[in-house]
């Protein structure tokens, strides 16, 4: 799923409050790691460790790695370029969070975020595809042209280029594009987050429900990477005005899933809940919702919703009543701080034009 952001840099162009960091046309990234390996097949395999060793610590160039022999440096640098994705341009917002706009090889747009947070915490928020195919209505990324799947390269770059900026310690799978439906890139590139700093405990992965994939998910993955539930809707017939894909795989099939979750790995699952006036925040969807969601199993966060169009975002005094009753049900509930509002880096609005100009 995604979560984040719409119509980034397009938008962001009306708050005079954000600040462009960065507008490059090339820029650097993590190695394509396809190539890599082909470039480094002749050398002893410690040769690979090294050279990843650096790159997951932030480093900026072959050259920075001094313990790889200079010739063989200055073959991976003709040879490898050291990203798979191009910057085009980064913004900066008021909290702190970072947004930036990649471009892949081939042309697709990709955003991602890292959020700053004040008890030190820097969770980079990633895409997994170029847009989305599933057209949730209130997703900014739904109502763009699907591009295609990113490769774990263009995934694992997107984290890189934060690393390289800070120290990184979580992940989100939030941004563009459903999880799921990319599973085998998405956890090539969450083996190698660990070494980047985000391990898996920290790493969460995002679904609106894609059976297919989450099935594999669950009986596949071994690591304890966390999962989240993109819901949205307390019931079958809101749930698929909202997000067609319910029509496929309806509320009470992605729920069992989910329960099959906790089941084997004794983690709850973290319900993702964007908050539209009118459309989802009455005291009675709250008990809807209460009734829906096993307490022991599932744990509810609620998103302030950062407008892109088509929807309103419920008023605090919504969410607040809202959350009230889920208290009252003692189902675990948060109110999750936005990030990133004024470049619509936040939930929902990762969406670009991708006319870096804009930015
Ligand atoms: S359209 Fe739906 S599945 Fe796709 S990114 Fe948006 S919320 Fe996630």
């Amino acid at each position: 799923m995604a979560g984040p952001a719409a119509s980034g840099f397009a938008r962001s162009r009306a708050c005079p409050k954000i600040r462009n960091v960065h507008h490059a046309k090339a820029t650097v990234g993590q190695v394509n790691l396809e190539l890599l390996e082909e470039t480094l097949s002749g050398e002893p395999a410690y040769r690979r460790r090294q050279v990843w060793e650096w790159a997951a610590r932030g480093a900026t160039s072959y050259g920075e790695m001094t313990n790889v022999p200079a010739p063989l440096r200055a073959t991976l640098e003709e040879r490898v370029p050291f990203s798979s994705l191009a910057v085009e341009a980064e913004q900066l917002a008021r909290d702190g969070t970072l947004k930036v706009l990649f471009r892949t090889h081939d042309g697709h747009p990709v955003e991602a975020v890292l959020m700053r947070y004040r008890d030190g915490r820097r969770t980079v928020c990633l895409s997994s595809q170029s847009g989305c195919p599933l057209t949730c209505t209130f997703c900014a990324t739904g109502q763009m042209t699907f591009g295609r799947n990113l490769t774990a390269s263009e995934i694992l770059d997107q984290a890189l280029h934060f690393r390289r900026i800070e120290p990184i310690d979580h992940a989100v799978f939030m941004g563009m594009g459903e999880p799921m439906m990319n599973l085998d890139s998405v956890l090539a590139a969450a083996s190698r987050l660990p070494d980047a700093g985000v391990t898996p405990r920290r790493t969460t992965v995002s679904t609106v429900g894609w059976l297919p994939g989450l099935t594999r998910f669950i009986d596949e993955v071994e690591q304890p990477i966390r999962l989240a539930l993109s819901l949205h809707a307390p019931a079958d017939a809101l749930r698929s005005r909202l997000m067609p894909v319910n029509d496929r795989y309806p509320l009470e099939d992605v729920i069992a899933e989910c329960a099959r979750y906790v089941a084997l790995r004794g983690q709850r699952v973290y319900v993702e809940y964007v908050m539209l006036a009118g459309v989802n925040d009455s005291p009675d969807q709250a008990h809807e919702l209460a009734k829906l969601l096993d307490a022991k199993l599932f744990k509810v966060n609620l998103i302030p919703y950062n407008p892109t169009g088509m929807y309103d975002g419920s008023s605090r005094d919504a969410i607040a009543k809202f959350k009230f009753v889920l208290d009252r049900a003692r189902l675990p509930a948060t109110v999750r701080l936005t990030r990133g509002r004024d470049i619509a880096a936040a939930c929902g609005q990762l969406a670009t034009t991708a006319k870096a100009d804009e930015a």
